[in-house]
């Protein structure tokens, strides 16, 4: 009754369930569509404020390139300018070598010269003797200063006077030469289309010699170069009107990065919608489709070795990658409530699956991980007991692990002390990772601690401390309660938790994670259950029987050689079957199949072979069947003489051919003939005929045509007449 109740519960519970999961996804996608114009935004501002730093940057630096090619230029134009009149200074030095006096031929030479000159406005002759220059014109007023320089060198000057021009001079011991040089005419030939920024040529003391085009209005910077090596510098300035024009170049490519960084940004938002929102979906047909499978891991006891029981973890079975890990999933399932029902699904096939294991071995515990989300759901303890219902798996045997972290809640810890007064267990799980206190632990309703494989981890081999793991061992013993050592890799660490009283040991060295059915092989290679007689009497052989037919995953239908055998089970699958959930060796179980068949609980669909841990296929009698062949006989049935004669006579059978499937008998009958035959001519009811054709088989006066089966009324059962 109680098995009923539960099976019509939990299908509204589970669409209960799913209802407010989908529910729940609905909401992620509109909780992400809300976002995400936010985070848009966000993400473009910084994406323009990058893509304006970076055109700046690139504004920048090109201008700056620019203006120091223009002035590296300007530097060497202004340097070639020198040379030239320095050229002219030679045929004038020629001169004042010929005449010391300022004559007419020595006026005309520094006319020419000024005249051939595109440079030079005059040429002076300074003489020590005389006080005044000789210029074209004769001797001329002094308007500069006579520049001290070694001798023969040439130097630029200042000529100090309202034209704005410059001397170059070249002085010797007793006389020196010296050049007007128009600054128009140098600029001139300074480089044009540097941008309209302004040129200027200074001496080393900073005065302006000459200036070309532009304006130095607001400049941002200056790039200096030297003239070659005549103590003269060619300046230009970077200015802010040159640096926003040429920002405003860079507009265009500013549009595009701006454009691209809203489309890369809503595409990327919209990957995130669509990963969270696919995410939600393909957990949410994972739970539909019932693919949320468990392993188990073995807990064992750390002196004797033996199995305590079993953590029950959570796998994925996806369809394209195998059994994904919870690490994947568990938190996005615990984020958006679909833990919930991923977990009853897992507590409900766990339950299922362990219900072999747990009957034969009752010492064994199963422990579950819990989440707060599921602790605070009303009815959770309720859940709980209608999973957990009683044999062989009741409340007392389920373990509730919860980490440490999650205890700090009181509507948590009220349901942790509900839960135990129903008979769960309660295990601390990842403790030490928490900060719970000394008096927290105390009050809690706490069965065990599992200490979590980090600090199991740092016991290195050899070691003789693990100063944290020591101090939650000596919490535990303080505690008074049982300590798992979670992650137990290497005998070391083993022998290590062993000799500080650690209770039990779970990890890759006990045994790692396993399907259920591995966990029953590794109980049975591991952990041999206690040699138990095989069953023997016809009451405990009818138990097995119905424990077979309970078991629906062995009966199937089989194929062989192009034909279907209906509701078989296959021998190896059988004994693999048994040794696993009665903890016995395969030979054991070979004997108590034999043991079946020889009380014709079980047959051979051709009744070729005895019971064999092999590709054989054998069918369970049914339990009436049985029943009725090992019944004795009523004793009033008319004598097997009497009832074979009537086989034999006119109203009786007529044997011939007979086909079934594939195969055809000579000279049978089939039992319904059989029946037919003995009720007229014995005008007996159905059922006595039967029973007659039955008599006649244990007399050996029927044969079935393959084997030793029982009679029965049907036209596809055939036997011989004997
Ligand atoms: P946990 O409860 O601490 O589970 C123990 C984890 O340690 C398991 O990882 C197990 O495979 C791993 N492990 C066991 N022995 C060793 C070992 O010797 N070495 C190493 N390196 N690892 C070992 P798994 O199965 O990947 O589970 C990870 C976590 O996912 C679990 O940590 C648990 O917090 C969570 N989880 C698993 N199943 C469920 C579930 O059904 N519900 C909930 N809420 N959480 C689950
Ligand atoms: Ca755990
Ligand atoms: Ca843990």
């Amino acid at each position: 009754m109680q098995a009923t109740r539960r099976d019509s519960a939990l299908p509204s519970r589970m669409a209960a369930l799913l209802a407010a999961s989908a529910e729940r996804a609905r909401d992620v996608r509109a909780r992400a569509a809300v976002l995400s114009p936010l985070g848009m935004l966000v993400v473009c501002t910084l994406l323009a404020m990058l893509a304006a730093g970076a055109a700046c940057a690139s504004a920048w630096r090109d201008e700056h390139q620019l203006i120091e090619a223009g002035a590296a230029e300007a530097a060497e134009r202004t340097d070639m300018a020198l040379a030239e009149v320095e050229r002219e200074l030679d045929v004038v030095e020629a001169l004042a070598a010929a005449s010391s006096a300022c004559e007419e031929p020595v006026r005309l030479g520094l006319a020419k010269a000024a005249i051939r000159s595109p440079l030079v406005r005059e040429f002076y002759i300074e003489r020590e003797a005389s006080s005044l220059p000789c210029g074209a014109f004769g001797p001329v007023e002094r308007a500069w200063t006579a520049a001290a320089a070694s001798p023969g060198r040439t130097q630029v000057v200042p000529a100090e006077d309202l034209m704005g021009g410059f001397l170059v001079q070249r002085r010797f011991a007793d006389h020196a030469i010296v050049a007007y040089v128009s600054p128009r005419q140098v600029m001139d030939r300074m480089p044009e289309g540097v941008n309209g920024s302004v040129i200027m040529l200074r001496t080393s003391d900073g005065w302006l010699l000459g200036q070309s085009g532009g304006t130095a209005a607001s400049p941002l910077a200056t790039v200096r170069r030297p003239v070659a090596a005549r103590g003269l510098w060619i300046e230009m300035p970077v200015t802010r009107p040159r640096m926003l024009a040429r920002l405003a170049e860079h507009a265009s490519l500013w549009a595009i990065v701006w454009g691209l960084a809203c489309v890369v940004a809503v595409v990327v938002a919209n990957h995130l919608i669509a990963y969270r929102a696919s995410r939600h979906r393909q957990l949410l047909t994972a739970l539909r489709k019932r693919r949320f499978v468990p392993v188990v891991q073995p807990i064992v006891d750390a002196r004797t070795g033996a199995c305590l029981g079993a953590e029950i973890l959570m796998r994925w079975k996806h369809p394209a990658r195998g059994l994904v890990p919870p690490l994947e999933f568990i938190d996005y399932a615990e984020r958006s409530g679909l833990i919930v029902p991923m977990a009853a699904l897992l507590m409900r096939t766990a339950r299922a699956q362990l219900t072999e294991i747990a009957a034969a071995r009752p010492s064994l515990l199963f422990a579950f991980n819990v989440t707060p989300a599921q602790l605070r759901l009303p009815d959770f303890a309720d859940s709980l007991v209608r999973i957990f219902d009683g044999e062989p798996i009741g409340p007392s045997r389920v373990v509730i692990e919860l980490t440490e972290r999650d205890l700090v809640d009181a509507q948590v810890r009220d349901q942790l002390a509900h839960l135990r007064t129903l008979g769960f267990r309660i295990a601390i799980d990842d403790f030490g990772t928490g900060q719970s206190s000394l008096a927290l632990l105390q009050e809690l309703p706490v069965d065990r601690l599992k200490v979590d494989r980090e600090f199991v981890r740092t016991i290195e081999p050899g070691a003789t401390e693990a100063p944290v793991l020591e101090a939650i061992i000596g919490l535990a013993h303080r505690l008074d309660l049982p300590l798992i050592a979670e992650g137990v890799e290497t005998p070391q660490q083993r022998d290590w938790l062993r000799e500080r009283g650690v209770q039990a040991l779970q990890g890759y060295l006990p045994g790692r994670p396993m399907t259920v059915i591995d966990f029953g092989s590794w109980l049975a290679r591991h952990d041999p259950a206690p040699e138990r007689p095989l069953p023997d009497t016809d009451h405990d052989l009818a138990e097995v029987a119905d424990a077979l037919r309970t078991a629906p995953q062995l009966q199937r239908d089989r194929w062989y050689r192009l034909r279907r055998y209906r509701h078989c089970l296959l021998g190896s699958e059988l004994v693999t079957w048994w040794s696993q959930t009665r903890g016995v060796s395969r030979a054991e179980a070979v004997r108590l199949g034999r043991r079946l068949v020889a009380r014709g609980w079980l047959s051979h669909v051709h009744e070729e072979h005895d019971f064999e841990d092999g590709p054989f296929f054998y069918q369970l009698v049914s339990r009436q069947t049985q029943l009725d062949t090992a019944a004795p006989l009523p004793s009033d049935l008319p004598p097997t003489g009497q009832t074979a004669a009537w086989l034999h006579g006119d109203a009786g059978v007529r044997p011939g051919r007979r086909v079934r499937g594939l195969l055809l008998h000579h000279d049978a009958v089939s039992g319904r003939e059989v029946v037919d035959a003995l009720a007229r001519a014995g005008q007996l009811s159905r059922e006595r005929a039967v029973l007659c054709g039955r008599a006649l088989l244990r007399a050996g006066r029927l044969r079935h045509v393959l084997d030793e089966r029982g009679f029965v009324d049907s036209s596809s059962a055939h036997f011989f007449l004997a």
